[in-house]
């Protein structure tokens, strides 16, 4: 009240009867206050009823009581009213503005309470949502817990309890919130509470709390939207079956799920996954992802990726004629390629002047019948037995091409074994008739010690004269062909998704990966999809043999195809599928598969096994074989045991002999009919070695020719007694061959694999040939006498009773050990 009285200065204006009040405070000071109060208690009506009402009030009734007189003395009527009058103003300014600070406060206290009203809203709202969300897409159990969290939110923010000790982890956002309003509510009404915060409390509770709430808020209202909108888009969208493969690179999982990649990641995020959208997740975690954004899994096997290539069986009314496709073989130096060149400069499709200036590793002709040829442009063998290695027959004829001023030689034996392997028909072609010295009749009764029967001398295979340089008997050459065509009678279904086979493939700096494409069943078109081999790919161009752009490509005919991902190998085969995800993942499969298989290929199928399987196997009782060996004598004498060989079961069939090394073109062979190639006293080359191992084809070499027949007839019999084997332990290279006095011709070596051991037997190999087969006379490393010599090193070396040595031959370096063998 005194409070009150001291503000009443418009007392003192106001009258002159004032008084002094003496105030006493409680720390013993006094004080006297002018005060004046009597006029004013007499003026006030009703004094208490709450300070701006009376206020207002008395303002009211100042103004009414002006004419009642009390006035003080000495002061002119006029004087009063001015005074009067001022102290009305002064009384209703106060009115106003304690009228617009109570409005204010009403409103603040509206706005608040709005405020109040709308997060409190909000946050129901959010809750909602995520509790849909979370409803939807988690499991039983966790929706309860979530459930028993909102159940105790309000009790907490009631009863202001402190923040609940541990929450669980999945509780834990909605319990930071809780926490959070009931420090806020805590604050708001318990002033005196707030008012012991201490500075720690404040820095680290308050301050941190605050911090937190606002980062978890904001976590929790992105987490919510994303639940939400994942939650409504659910309730429009179809639940999708999942196909889940072993493993799935999360963007592909996003694709599957028809959900945004983002979404996939911070689900996985969520769960304790940190990947990007790039890499590789398992099945079971994946399938956790799948259920919680509510689709349905269908867990598939790796190899069932494959399925979806098309394997239906056509029609036979929907099947077509198509074009025959025809790969030249023979001997080096035979003509196959002046024969390649002189058909499509004389017969190419287009007709178009100068010829064609793109190579895409195969062409199409028309003969003057009105047939259309494909012809590979890959001759060779290496290339005609790999493609079949790798699961593509794509040719139909072989033109054996024979010099006949050269007659049958090695590499034409080789030709004709890997047509009759292939089981495809030959049409002979002679050729160099234009030379005075050609002889025609050679090489036809040559052929017939290779059974080959040309038709000249009563047989079914075509032959014809031809000379590649004069162009004689071209026509007769591809009619021969266009009715050995006729006679398969080709057909294919064009109408259908497209099958075909890489006939050669490349990384192109300007295009990226290129490959040609031979079709074979079907219509490759311009966007499709494929795979082929380990890659895939989407059809970005298709360019015939002419290098036009072309929409798509039927059967027989070959492009070459723009688009690929990674460049694939000639034979593998090309599938359209229906999706870049199907694509990619046969892709994948692949790629994995062929890595497996890649590591299990170091152990070589063995002779025993190939074998069993050859005698397994009802409808195969031919064991099938390859003999290479250092001198036609040899290799004629093995054949001869060879066939010797054989029992009720099975029977040794060789498949191919020569002389010389052991090439990739051998390996190629052995692999594509699982058999194994022996080496008589020559070694397989480095390529072969490698193809070999890689293959996994069994490479045995002999010295001894009882050895080897006795070795096929063990295993024809299974007959597995202990065996002495040889067991290579090294190379070297001969890089320098020096004279010493007393010691004789020393060789500078490198070991180029494995180590050189003193007391190990050694071969000397020349062009892949054995030369010579003995012991060492001394192994040096500088100028010490050693035992080894590991592979990187440089060492000397000089063979007993062996002087021949050349710089460039291969020192073989082996032991033998004996291994005993148990039957399988
Ligand atoms: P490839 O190794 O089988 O591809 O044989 P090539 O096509 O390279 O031919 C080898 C050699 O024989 C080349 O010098 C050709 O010019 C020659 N040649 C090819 N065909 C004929 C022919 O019909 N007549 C004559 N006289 N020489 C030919």
């Amino acid at each position: 009240m005194s409070d009150n009285d001291g503000k009443k200065t418009l007392g003192v204006r106001g009258g002159p009867r004032s008084g002094n009040v003496k105030q006493s405070f409680s720390h013993g000071r006094t004080k006297n206050v002018v005060v004046e109060t009597k006029r004013k208690r007499v003026v006030k009506p009703k004094p208490g009823t709450g300070q701006g009402q009376g206020q207002a009030s008395q303002g009211k009734s100042a103004a009414s009581s002006s004419d009642s007189s009390k006035r003080p003395a000495g002061i002119s009527d006029a004087e009063m009213e001015r005074r009067m009058k001022a102290l009305q103003a002064a009384k209703a300014r106060e009115a106003e503005e304690a009228e617009r600070r109570a409005e204010e406060e009403r409103q603040r206290e509206q706005e608040r309470q709005r405020r109040r009203e709308e997060a409190e809203a909000r946050e129901r709202e959010q809750r909602e949502a995520e509790e849909r969300a979370k409803a939807k897409a988690e499991e039983e159990e966790r929706r309860k817990r979530e459930a028993e969290a909102s159940a105790q939110e309000p009790q907490q923010s009631e009863t202001q309890k402190p923040a609940p000790t541990k929450p669980a982890p999945a509780r834990k956002q909605e319990k930071e919130r809780d926490q959070n309003r009931g420090k806020g509510k805590g604050k708001g009404g318990d002033g005196r509470r707030s008012g012991k915060l201490t500075l720690n409390q404040a820095l680290s509770g308050g301050e941190g709390g605050r911090q937190k709430s606002l980062a978890a808020m904001k976590r929790k209202q992105e987490r919510a939207r994303q639940k939400a909108m994942g939650g409504s888009a659910e309730r429009e969208k179809i639940v999708r079956e999942v196909q889940l493969p072993e493993t799935i690179v999360v963007s592909e999982l996003a694709n599957r799920m028809a959900e945004r990649v983002g979404d996939v990641v911070k689900a996985l995020m969520q769960n304790g996954m940190m990947v990007t959208q790039n890499q590789s997740i398992d099945a079971d975690t994946a399938e956790l992802i799948i259920e919680e954004f509510g689709h349905k899994v269908v867990r598939v096997s790796d190899a069932d990726v494959e399925e979806v290539i098309d394997q239906v069986e056509d029609n036979p009314e929907d099947m077509k004629p198509r074009p025959p496709v025809i790969t030249v073989m023979g001997h080096v130096d035979h003509g196959k390629t002046s024969l390649l060149d002189a058909v499509r400069n004389a017969k190419v499709v287009s007709g178009e002047a100068g010829g064609i200036t793109q190579h895409i590793g195969a062409y199409q002709v028309e003969t003057d019948g009105g047939s259309t040829l494909t012809f590979l442009d890959t001759p060779g063998h290496a290339a005609f037995t790999s493609m079949r290695a790798r699961g593509a027959q794509v040719t139909d004829i072989v033109v054996l091409v024979v010099a006949a001023d050269d007659a049958v030689m090695p590499q034409t034996v080789e030709a004709i074994n890997h047509a009759k392997a292939a089981e495809v028909p030959m049409i002979i072609a002679i050729n160099k008739c234009d030379k005075p010295e050609a002889n025609p009749d050679k090489v036809r009764t040559d052929l017939l010690q290779h059974e080959v029967v040309v038709e000249s001398m009563s047989g079914d295979v075509q032959d014809v004269e031809v000379s590649a340089q004069s162009g004689q008997g071209l026509d007769e050459l591809l009619e021969s062909i266009a009715l050995q065509a006729e006679i398969l009678e080709l057909k294919a279904n064009p109408d259908r998704v497209a099958e075909g086979a890489v006939i050669e493939a490349q990384l192109d700096v300007g295009r990226g990966p290129v490959a040609t494409v031979l079709v074979q069943k079907g219509t490759l078109k311009r966007g499709d999809i494929f795979v082929v081999g380990e890659q895939w790919g989407k059809v970005r161009a298709l360019m015939n043999d002419r290098g036009e752009r072309v929409e798509e490509a039927g059967p027989s005919v070959p492009v070459e195809v723009l688009g690929l991902n990674g460049t694939p190998e000639a034979g593998d085969v090309l599938n359209v599928v229906e999706t870049e995800a199907q694509a990619r993942e046969i892709a994948e499969y692949r790629q994995e598969a062929a890595k497996d298989k890649r590591a299990a290929a170091g152990a070589a199928t063995t002779l025993e096994q190939l074998m069993s399987q050859a005698k397994e196997n009802e409808n195969v009782a031919e064991f099938p074989i390859v003999v290479k060996a250092d001198v036609q004598g040899s290799a004629e004498a093995i054949v001869q045991a060879m066939e010797k060989i054989g029992n009720d079961e099975v029977r040794v069939r060789v498949l191919h002999s020569g002389v010389g090394a052991i090439t990739e073109s051998d390996i190629g062979l052995a692999e594509a009919s699982g058999a194994p190639v022996f080496g008589f006293n020559v070694r397989a080359n480095a390529p072969a070695r490698r193809s070999a191992n890689q293959k996994g084809v069994e490479i045995r070499y002999y010295s001894v020719i009882y050895d080897l027949v006795d070795d096929v007839k063990a295993a024809a019999s299974g007959l597995l007694g202990a065996e002495i084997r040889e067991k290579f332990i090294g190379y070297a290279e001969i890089r320098e061959v020096f004279k010493v006095s007393g010691v004789g011709k020393v060789a500078g070596c490198l070991v180029t694999e494995g180590i050189a051991r003193r007391s190990a037997g050694v071969r000397l190999l020349r062009d892949d040939v054995v030369v010579h087969e003995g012991t060492l006379k001394t192994l040096k490393r500088f100028k010490d006498e050693v035992t080894e010599v590991q592979s990187g090193q440089e060492c000397g070396m000089a063979f007993e009773n062996y002087e021949d040595i050349r710089k460039g031959d291969v020192i073989e370096i082996f032991e033998r050990e004996e291994v005993t063998r148990t039957l399988e």
